[in-house]
């Protein structure tokens, strides 16, 4: 435990807005979004500033403390909470949440690591332009988290994970040095992108305080289908033939099996099924408009969705009316895993394989699991358009949480994974490694990853200060 007179300087640093250590005011802080680990905090520190940052990270490297990174703490693997040990500072980037500005010319926007991702969307819009990267926790999540954990969410298709949207980064790392990478450039060639290993970093070499984001015109117009489908490959076949034919216009490709609908309307007040009738499955498709000379968005899922019924695609669909019917349908998919968590125990997979097999991998595997453990149910939802699914294992029926947790979620996660890799696809899509992941990923990395993920972290954290514990297998 750390000896609290220490940490003395940290508060006069911070004063009381940036410095706790009343456990109670802390604690909501210290349990995962999933509710699966809890740990424990000296203090919680909350910098407004980036020298304030550096002062920080300075007197946790000259006391040996670990610093672990939060932001909205809406991460799915663990990744923000501190271990057990109380060894730790929180360091909580909410107060960093300022929206700089907006590059008139360019579009690009400048944003501290705190800012919220729906706050951004907000600001953006109001200058005419569009951040293209949502996802079901945009009322939490940060720009930081976002950019640690490499995001993806509903519109990757088009736009790409925050790699691709993340044009400039200023950071603190390790050793209190500043690395200063926010000039905007396309193109830098000099060597190593230390940007881009921030990028999905964790938080395991660098605090991120601020960002330089890509935006993209504001749409004109957007319409969302739903359709119902019979099966996952038929989904793909739907995914190939909207390749081909709407090109650019569409943003996003989403599925989910009619158990995920279900639990939705069950749990989700305000929710409606858009199509009259139950189906095996459906796909939920975002077709969008940016430039005046393209066919408006309604005409082309029209015309498109009665060729893809003449081909035997789809069996029904229904396109959006208005923008609140599209928000409509994309609550629904937002609220998937709200309904799911509250439908009981589950394994959580965020899993990819090429493409092309994800259809094969939903139809072989799922079954098989079934089948190898009895009483339980997989339900395969989310982002079909980049190979990238959620995949849940449900408990059987009236199974206690921890019986389910204690005695079945290793195995089980054990046998997915395996599955996954014997796909040659990752254990972790978009949620990153965290401290829910580390195991398996130990267990399953190629050597040579290995070696260079730990090469990394020690060449630039060799006092282990940065968010130990996470995404970095012990050797
Ligand atoms: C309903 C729901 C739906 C979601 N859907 C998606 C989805 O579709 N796609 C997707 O990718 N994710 C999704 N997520 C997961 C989550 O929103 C993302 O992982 C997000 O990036 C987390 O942001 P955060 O600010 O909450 O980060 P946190 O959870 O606070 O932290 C995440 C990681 O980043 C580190 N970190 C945070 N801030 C910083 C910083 N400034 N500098 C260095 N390290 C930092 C933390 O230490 C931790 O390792 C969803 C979450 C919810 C609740």
């Amino acid at each position: 435990m750390i000896d609290p007179n220490i940490l003395v300087p940290l508060k006069n640093l911070l004063g009381p807005s940036g410095y706790r250590d009343d456990p109670e005011e802390i604690a909501p802080y210290l349990t995962d979004w999933r509710g699966r680990y809890t740990g424990t905090a000296a203090a919680m520190l909350s910098p407004a500033t980036t020298a304030e940052v550096v002062e920080i990270v300075k007197f946790a490297s000259a006391h040996r403390i670990a610093l672990v990174p939060q932001g909205g703490n809406s991460g799915m693997v663990a990744g923000a909470t501190p271990d057990q040990s109380g060894d730790s500072l929180l360091l909580s980037m909410r107060r960093m949440n300022k929206f700089v500005g907006i590059d008139a010319a360019s579009g690009d926007a400048t944003v501290e690591a705190g800012l919220i991702l729906q706050t951004l969307h907000e600001a953006v819009a109001s200058d005419g332009y569009r951040f293209p990267l949502t996802l079901g926790g945009k009322g939490s999540a940060t720009i930081g988290g976002l950019i640690s954990t490499n995001a993806g969410g509903t519109q990757v298709l088009r736009h790409g994970t925050m790699r691709s949207l993340v044009l400039g980064i200023e950071a603190v790392l390790p050793d209190g040095s500043i690395y200063d990478g926010m000039a905007s450039l396309e193109k830098d060639n000099r060597g190593y992108d230390l940007k881009q290993l921030l990028i999905g970093g964790e938080g395991t070499i660098g605090i991120v305080t601020k960002a330089v984001l890509r935006t993209v015109p504001a749409l004109i117009d957007r319409c969302v289908v739903w359709a119902g489908v019979q099966s996952p490959s038929d989904a793909h076949a739907l995914l190939q033939y909207l390749h081909r034919h709407a090109g650019h216009a569409m943003e996003g490709f989403e599925i989910l099996p009619q158990s995920a609908m279900n639990a939705v309307l069950r749990h989700v007040p305000g929710t409606r099924a858009p199509l009259s009738g139950d189906h095996p499955w459906h796909a939920l498709i975002e077709l969008v408009q940016d430039d005046a000379a393209q066919a408006t968005p309604a005409d082309l899922a029209q015309r498109l969705m009665t060729g893809a019924i003449e081909a035997g695609l789809v069996d029904d669909a229904t396109l959006s009316a208005n923008e609140a019917q599209a928000e409509a349908f994309w609550k629904i998919r937002d609220s998937i895993s709200e309904a799911e968590r509250a439908e009981g125990p589950a394994l959580q997979h965020d899993i990819s394989v090429p493409v092309a097999d994800m259809a094969r991998f939903i139809e072989v595997e799922s079954p098989q699991i079934e089948a190898r453990f009895p009483g339980t149910c997989v339900v395969a939802f989310g982002h079909l358009g980049d190979g990238n699914i959620h995949y849940h294992v449900k408990a059987p029926q009236g199974m206690e949480a921890a019986v389910w947790y204690g005695e079945y979620a290793e195995t089980i996660s054990a046998h997915v994974y395996d599955r996954v890799a014997a796909y040659r696809g990752s254990l972790s899509a978009e949620h990153g490694i965290g401290m829910a992941k580390l195991a398996e990923f130990a267990r399953l990395a190629d050597p040579a990853r290995l070696t260079a993920v730990r090469a990394i972290k020690t060449a630039l954290d060799p006092l282990n200060i940065m968010n130990p514990g996470k995404l970095v297998p012990l050797a």
